[in-house]
């Protein structure tokens, strides 16, 4: 069996293999290990993933769609044009793609995966991404956090003798902190922590809001193409601040073109509250491992969002050492994702290596607090805390509150707070019990906490002896088997992209984004190579296909080159 490890990102999602005793990643159609998380339908209505998706999300918006990782696990409902999705079938259309390259290039169908997924991903969102693999045609035999994934990826890579490092990582759409052991052999996560709300996106969001700000412009009078066009603006601004002093923005305006030029230090102190927002995790994270920073041997960076330099510098100040980079950032935690396939199989050349890792977050139920001072009078119960090593059961004995109750009726939750509704919950418990006077009846509740981070509930009522395995319900996000196997079928009524069209139609793609964001001269040329390209790959001449397909990317890497906005 082969196994294919995933990094399904908010921004770029990757495939990778253990093959001959290392992690390997796998070229996408246009030969690039990153594909962007990006999906849409093109004018055949045909559905288009990755890069060619990508280039057409600002000419195309309205058909086009992509940081749908966040709606994970939400009925948030995503259009493309008229057709409607949610975030899982997204991802499985990504995740589809990924099995393809990886089919291509390994010769062999593949139907197991291993899924990456934030540390900090609550229950909904893991169910959400097997759901996903499920959606695509992939058994998903494990969910591995991504912080763990780039932490075995590290250790293998570097074979650090007996250390201790933390791994930041911030992606598109969320961070995560967690702190790693190591010795002999053995791969051991102490504490975890992070933000499944929080990323790279929103760095791109204050410049937005700063840029509107300025020009004082109505953001609900944008169209969803204008929008789009100042997010791709705000996007370029963020990444070449990360290597250069200052920025520009540009948004053509029906009459002028607006223009903002932010420097580094305006952009830091734009970015406060959003680093004090990074910090509260990794104090967290630290307090949970019982240690300092100075205590750290290494600390990692994963996740496209730490080349931000004031990333970098806020892991250093805060932990006292500059954060290594050797393994780039982006594939990190895809390499790790291939080592748990070797870890899996048994692979000899990892024989030595042990990994475990933890829960995240606490675990819990609601119960009465009779002498609270507040109106509200549930608090949070913990059953498993958070950075318990996983797997992990743990029960407790509850009783009844009333006389003559029928049912113990418990909610489940996950959180720090003491008050339940600070917490998040993943569904309910509604157990029948004999008619008795209060406090008689009682019932034990077991939790346990997978390898995969899910959980699974179990409860007995202890004078009649029942016991129930608790599928849990009311959890609003999670897609039901139904709806799994009803989304199934309206997913295989898709017409998917042919892969061999894919290098020339993702030229043309990215030429009719460079033509609308050109004027004059510049704009006549591409629409005359445009023309001439059409014309060729109609005629089907692969040398003249190849040869134009050549001269095109030289063409427009030097017009982007020139031009920030193209
Ligand atoms: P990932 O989810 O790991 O693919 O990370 C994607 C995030 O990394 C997005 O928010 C990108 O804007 C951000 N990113 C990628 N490259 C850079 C860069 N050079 N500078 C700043 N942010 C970047």
């Amino acid at each position: 069996m082969t196994i294919i490890g995933i990094d399904l990102g908010t921004t770029n999602s990757l495939v990778a293999i253990w093959q001959d005793e290392k992690a390997q990643l796998i070229p996408n159609a246009l030969n690039k290990f990153l594909t962007p998380s990006v999906v849409g339908l093109n004018n055949d209505g045909e559905i288009i993933v990755g890069e060619i998706a990508k280039q057409r999300l600002e000419t195309h918006s309205d058909i086009t769609a992509s940081n749908f990782k966040c709606f994970m696990g939400t009925h948030k409902i995503l259009k493309l044009g008229k057709k409607k999705f949610r975030a899982e079938e997204l991802s499985a259309l990504v995740l589809k793609s990924l099995k393809a390259d990886a089919e291509a290039f390994l010769n062999t169908e593949i139907n197991t995966a291993i899924i990456s997924v934030p540390a900090y991903f609550s229950d909904a969102q893991r169910k959400a991404t097997k759901a996903a693999g499920q959606l695509a045609g992939l058994n998903v035999i494990r969910l591995i956090n991504e912080p763990t994934a780039a932490a075995i990826a590290y250790g293998l890579h570097e074979k650090p003798e007996n250390c201790t490092f933390l791994v930041f990582d911030i992606g598109g759409g969320t961070f995560d902190v967690s702190i790693m052991e190591m010795f002999d052999g053995v791969m051991q996560v102490n504490a975890s922590s992070g933000d499944n709300r929080l990323g790279g996106e929103d760095f791109v969001e204050l410049l937005i809001k700063e840029f509107i700000h300025h020009h004082d412009l109505k953001i609900e009078k944008l169209k969803s193409k204008e929008l789009a066009k100042l997010h791709a603006s705000a996007e370029q601004c963020k990444q070449q601040l990360s290597t250069q002093p200052h920025a520009d923005m540009q948004f053509q305006a029906k009459h002028q073109l607006l223009t903002l030029q932010i420097n580094r230090d305006q952009f830091n102190e734009l970015s406060k509250p959003l680093l004090k927002r990074l910090r509260a995790p990794l104090e967290r994270a630290l307090n949970d491992a019982d240690l300092n920073g100075d205590e750290l041997d290494a600390v990692i960076l994963a996740g496209g969002a730490s080349r931000m330099p004031i990333i970098r510098s806020l892991a250093s100040k805060m932990l006292g050492l500059l954060p290594t980079s050797h393994i780039n950032p982006d594939q990190i935690v895809a390499l790790g994702t291939a080592i748990q396939a070797g870890l899996i199989q048994n692979d000899d050349a990892l024989k030595e290596i042990v990994l475990t890792d933890v829960s995240p977050y606490t675990l819990g139920i609601d119960v009465i607090n009779e002498n609270s001072y507040e109106s509200d009078s549930q608090i949070f119960y913990p059953i498993i805390e958070r950075n318990s090593s996983v797997p992990i059961s743990r029960s407790d004995l509850f009783s009844s509150a009333h006389n003559n109750q029928p049912q113990i009726n418990i909610g489940i939750f996950q959180g720090e707070s003491r008050h339940v509704r600070n917490n998040i919950k993943l569904g309910e418990l509604n157990i029948n019990i004999p008619r008795s006077p209060a406090g008689k009846e009682s019932i034990e509740v077991r939790f346990t906490y997978d390898i995969n981070g899910l959980l699974e509930v179990e409860t007995l009522v202890i004078s009649t002896g029942k016991k129930k395995t608790i599928v849990i319900e009311g959890n609003p996000g999670v897609m039901t088997e139904k709806e799994i196997n009803q989304r199934l079928e309206a997913l295989a009524e898709l017409k998917i992209h042919p892969r061999d069209k894919l290098e020339n139609t993702t030229l043309l793609a990215r030429g009719e984004r460079l033509y609308e964001n050109s004027l004059g001269e510049k704009r006549e040329i591409i629409g005359e190579l445009l023309q001439q390209f059409e014309a060729i790959l109609k005629s089907q001449n692969i040398e003249d296909i190849e040869k134009m397909s050549s001269k095109l990317k030289d063409i427009f890497d030097d017009i982007e080159n020139d031009s920030p906005l193209c």
